[in-house]
C-alpha cells in the first residue's frame, strides 16, 4: 500500500523513540513530547494520549494539536465516543470522516469539530487495555496499514510508560473499575455445558516485552530463529496429551495447529518486523496486534478461527523469546481455577493441569472454536463471549460458571455462593442416581417401552452411548468434520469419519442426516447465499439438490462406511415429498453405483425425513408411504410454526413449546406415524427436558433422541409416570386455549410423582 507523503518510515520513528526514551525527564513530559514526535512524523494534524483511570474512565494525559485546555480535562468513559470504542474493542480504528461516525461523541473543549478523519490504538499491555493514543487530520484522508502499525509500534512503547506508575499509580490500576469488589453477571454462550466454582486467573498477563528497539537486528533475528525451533518442539510435546482421546475432531484441530507452527508465512511477517528495528519479541507483538486488528474485521468463521491458532502461537513464541514461563508454575495457581482469557487457543489450553481448571471464561469464541472443540474432548466447562469479563475479574476472585445458562457471576455474595454450591452437590448426587439408571428398562409405570437415544455429532460424543446406555444415535449431525476444515472434505475423509461412528456404535442404529448448512450453521468456506432470512434461505437440503455433487459425494461416503451394515440416513428441512423424493433418488443412484461397481454396500438402507417445515403435515399420507422413519427437529419446527426466530433472546420467552398448538400438532402426527406403522421420533432439544420429554411421550411418541446428558434424567422422568393417565390428560391439554400449558404440566407431574 502507499506510504504517505513525508513519513519516515517505522525504522526512523523507532529511532526517534528510542532516543526520547533514553533521555531523562518526568513521565508526563516525555507523553508532551512523543505527541509532537509522531504528529509530526505522521503528518498528522493532532496527535493525542488518553490513559485509563480508575472507573473505566479514559483521560486525555497529552495532546498536539487540540487545545491544551483539555489536558486532564477531557474524559470520556470505556465506550464513550470513538476513543472509548477503540479501547471497548481493544482494536485499532481508522476513519476518513470521523464525524459522521455514529459513536463520534463532541466535547467542545478539544476544539477537535474541524479534524475530519482520525486513526486510533489501544495501548495494550499483557492484553489489558492502558489507554488509548490518536491522530486527527484536518483532510478526509485513508490511512495506510503501515501507519496503523506505526502507531500500533508507539502504543507499545507507551504501555511500558503507563505500566511504569508514574502517570497513575499502580493502586488505582489495580482497582481501574472502580467496582472490583461488586458483584458482577455476565452472560455470555455457551461453548461447553457443566457447572463450576472457584477462582479467578487470568490468562497471559505476565508476558511483558521489556525492550521494544533493538541494537542489533541480526541478533534479533538469531534470537527469533531459536525461540521458533525451541517452540515447535514443546508443541509436539505437548500435542501428545495422554489425556485426549486418539479418536475426535480435536485431533484434526491439533494437528492443522502444528502446521501454523511451521507456516513460514507468518515467522516471515515476523522477520519484516524485525527488519525494522524491531526486538524479536517486539516484533512478535507488532504481528499479533496487526492480526487482532484484522480478526475484527474478518467475518469468515474460518479464517478467524485460524486468526484466533496463530494468537496461541504468538503467546507461546513470546515465551520462548523472553523465557517467560507459560502458565504460572503449578504450585502458583490454585487448585480450583476458573481461567479468564480474552481467547484462548487450543494449546494454550492444554498448557494448563486438567485437575486444576476448573471452567474457562473469555471474552471470544465460538461453539466452533478450536479451543471450544478440545474443551468438549476434556470436558471443561467454557463460556465465551463474555464481554468485559477480562477487565472486571481479579486475580483470586471467587467466580461461579453456569455452563448451562452461559451465565458467569464474579465475586458473588455469600449467599449466592452457597446456593450455587449445594445446587452443584445435589447435581453430583442427581448424578450418581442417574448413572444407577443406566441398566434399568426404559419402560413407563405401566409397561410401555420408550426408546432413548442419543445426539451427537462429535467423535468425542460416541463413548457417551455405552456411559448413558442409550439405544443407538437418532440424531448424527454431520456438519462437524465440514466446519473444522478449509474446505470440503472428500468422500475418503468423510467414510472414515462415518465408519468409525458405525464401529463404536457396534451394532446400535445410527441415524446420518446429511449435511444441514446454512441458517445457523455457516460453513467457514462456504459463502452460500447471501439470504436476507437466512433460517428461510438456501440451507440443508435445498442445497444438497441444487448442488447434487456436494450430496451425493456424501450419499457415497455413507455407503461405503456403511458395509455389510444398516444405513439409516434422513434428509433436514425438506418441504415437499418432491423433494424427499429427490433426496431419496439420489441416494438410490448412489446406492445402484456402488452394486454396478461392485463394490460393497450396506446390508439395508432406511430413509427417512425430518419434520421440520409445517407444509409437510399436510402432506403426511404421500411421506409416510414413501419414507421409513420421520424424526422430529422441533427445534426448527417449533420456530417456523410460531414464526419465531429459535436464535433470538427476545423471543426466546415469548412462545413456549409446551402449549395446545404443539401437543395437538404432535398427538395427529404421533396418530398417523402409527396408522401408517411408520417410525416417528423427535431429535430437537424439546426431547431432552424431563417435562417437555413427558408431554411428549403424552403425545404418543415412543422415540425420543436427546443430548447424552438428557437420558438418565428421562429415563427417571418416564420411569414413574403411567403413560395412559399422562396420556388422558396431555389430550385435554391439547384442546385447551391456554397460551402456555407448563405450569398444569408441571403440577400434574408433582401430583403424582412424576420425577421432572
Ligand atoms: C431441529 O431443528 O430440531 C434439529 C434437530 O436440527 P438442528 O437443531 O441441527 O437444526
Ligand atoms: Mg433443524
Amino acid at each position: 500500500m502507499a506510504q504517505a507523503a513525508g513519513w519516515g518510515g517505522p525504522r526512523r520513528l523507532l529511532r526517534l523513540l528510542r532516543d526520547l526514551m533514553k533521555g531523562g525527564g518526568s513521565a508526563q513530559s516525555r507523553l508532551d513530547r512523543i505527541v509532537e514526535l509522531v504528529a509530526q512524523d505522521l503528518v498528522a494534524e493532532v496527535c493525542s494520549i488518553y490513559v485509563l483511570r480508575a472507573g473505566e474512565v479514559l483521560e486525555l494525559f497529552a495532546t498536539k494539536g487540540l487545545k491544551p485546555e483539555a489536558v486532564h480535562r477531557t474524559r470520556l468513559r470505556v465506550g464513550e465516543g470513538l476513543v472509548g470504542v477503540i479501547a471497548l474493542r481493544a482494536r485499532p480504528l481508522a476513519l476518513s470522516d470521523a464525524q459522521s461516525h455514529p459513536s463520534f461523541a463532541y466535547r467542545p473543549e478539544t476544539g477537535e469539530e474541524i479534524y475530519h478523519s482520525l486513526l486510533g490504538v489501544p495501548i495494550l499491555r499483557g492484553g489489558r487495555v492502558q489507554g488509548v493514543l490518536v491522530v486527527q487530520n484536518a483532510t478526509q484522508r485513508t490511512y495506510t496499514d503501515e501507519e496503523v502499525e506505526a502507531l500500533e509500534t508507539v502504543a507499545m512503547v507507551l504501555a511500558e510508560l503507563v505500566a511504569g506508575g508514574e502517570l497513575v499509580t499502580a493502586a488505582e490500576s489495580r482497582h481501574a473499575s472502580g467496582t472490583s469488589l461488586l458483584p458482577a453477571r455476565f452472560s455470555g454462550v455457551v461453548l461447553n455445558a457443566g457447572l463450576a466454582m472457584g477462582q479467578a486467573v487470568a490468562h497471559q498477563r505476565g508476558i511483558v516485552v521489556q525492550q521494544i528497539v533493538a541494537e542489533d537486528p541480526a541478533v534479533e533475528l538469531e534470537r527469533l530463529a531459536e525461540a521458533s525451533a525451541q517452540m515447535r518442539s514443546a508443541i509436539d510435546d505437548l500435542l501428545d496429551n495422554p489425556a485426549l482421546g486418539r479418536d475426535g475432531e480435536h485431533q484434526e484441530v491439533l494437528e492443522t495447529y502444528r502446521m501454523f507452527a511451521r507456516d513460514r508465512g507468518w515467522l516471515e511477517r515476523i522477520r519484516e518486523a524485525v527488519r525494522t528495528g524491531l526486538t524479536a519479541e517486539a516484533a512478535v507483538m507488532r504481528v499479533q496486534t496487526d492480526t487482532r486488528a484484522r480478526m475484527g474485521q474478518v467475518k469468515d468463521p474460518y479464517i478467524r478461527e485460524r486468526l484466533s491458532d496463530l494468537e496461541d502461537l504468538t503467546n507461546r513464541l513470546l515465551q520462548h523469546l523472553t523465557g517467560a514461563q507459560g502458565p504460572p508454575d503449578e504450585g502458583e495457581l490454585p487448585d480450583n481455577m476458573v481461567l479468564i482469557a480474552r481467547t484462548l487457543g487450543p494449546a494454550e489450553l492444554l498448557e494448563y493441569d486438567r485437575t486444576r481448571l476448573r471452567a474457562v471464561v473469555m471474552q471470544e469464541g465460538s461453539p466452533t472454536a478450536h479451543v471450544a472443540i478440545v474443551a468438549r474432548a476434556l470436558n471443561i466447562p467454557m463460556i465465551g463471549r463474555c464481554r468485559e469479563v477480562l477487565s472486571e475479574a481479579h486475580e483470586g476472585d471467587p467466580v461461579i460458571v453456569d455452563g448451562d445458562t452461559g451465565q458467569v457471576l464474579l465475586r458473588p455474595r455469600e449467599s449466592v455462593r452457597h446456593t450455587f454450591a449445594e445446587s452443584m452437590a445435589l447435581r453430583a448426587r442427581r448424578m450418581q442416581t442417574f448413572a444407577k439408571t443406566r441398566d434399568l428398562p426404559s419402560v413407563t409405570r405401566d409397561g410401555v417401552e420408550i426408546r432413548l437415544q442419543m445426539n451427537a455429532g462429535l467423535l468425542i460424543d460416541l463413548p457417551q452411548m455405552q456411559a448413558t446406555g442409550a439405544d443407538g444415535i437418532g440424531l448424527y449431525r454431520t456438519e462437524v468434520p465440514f466446519m473444522v476444515r478449509n474446505s470440503f472434505p472428500g468422500v475418503k475423509d468423510q467414510m472414515e469419519v462415518y465408519a468409525r461412528v458405525l464401529k463404536q456404535a457396534d451394532g446400535r442404529s445410527v441415524v446420518f442426516r446429511t449435511l444441514d448448512i446454512g441458517g445457523d450453521k455457516a460453513l467457514p468456506y462456504w459463502s452460500g447465499a447471501n439470504d436476507e432470512n437466512p433460517a428461510l434461505g438456501w440451507r440443508a437440503i435445498r442445497i444438497g439438490l441444487d448442488r447434487p455433487a456436494i450430496l451425493r459425494q456424501q450419499l457415497r461416503a455413507f455407503i461405503m462406511a456403511a458395509e455389510g451394515r444398516e444405513l439409516s440416513v434422513m434428509f433436514p428441512m425438506i418441504s415437499t415429498v418432491a423433494e424427499f423424493e429427490s433426496a431419496r433418488r439420489l441416494l438410490h443412484r448412489e446406492l445402484e453405483r456402488a452394486a454396478r461397481q461392485g463394490a460393497a454396500t450396506p446390508e439395508t438402507v432406511r430413509i427417512g425425513v425430518m419434520l421440520e417445515v409445517p407444509a409437510l403435515a399436510w402432506q403426511l399420507d404421500a411421506l409416510m408411504a414413501r419414507a421409513d422413519f420421520v424424526s422430529v427437529g422441533s427445534n426448527d419446527l417449533f420456530q417456523f410454526l410460531f414464526a419465531s426466530d429459535r436464535g433470538n433472546p427476545r423471543l426466546s420467552r415469548r412462545y413456549d413449546p409446551l402449549c395446545p398448538a404443539m401437543l395437538k400438532f404432535m398427538r395427529e402426527l404421533a396418530h398417523k406415524s402409527a396408522e401408517a406403522g411408520v417410525p416417528l421420533s423427535v431429535c430437537g432439544e424439546m426431547a431432552g427436558h424431563p417435562l417437555e420429554a413427558m408431554a411428549l411421550i403424552g403425545c404418543g411418541l415412543r422415540t425420543l433422541s436427546m443430548v447424552p446428558g438428557s437420558i438418565a434424567p428421562v429415563k427417571t422422568m418416564l420411569r414413574s409416570a403411567d403413560l395412559e393417565q399422562l396420556s388422558r390428560f396431555v389430550r385435554h391439554l391439547s384442546d385447551a386455549a391456554d397460551h402456555s400449558v407448563r405450569e398444569r404440566l408441571r403440577a400434574y407431574a408433582l401430583d403424582r410423582g412424576i420425577a421432572i
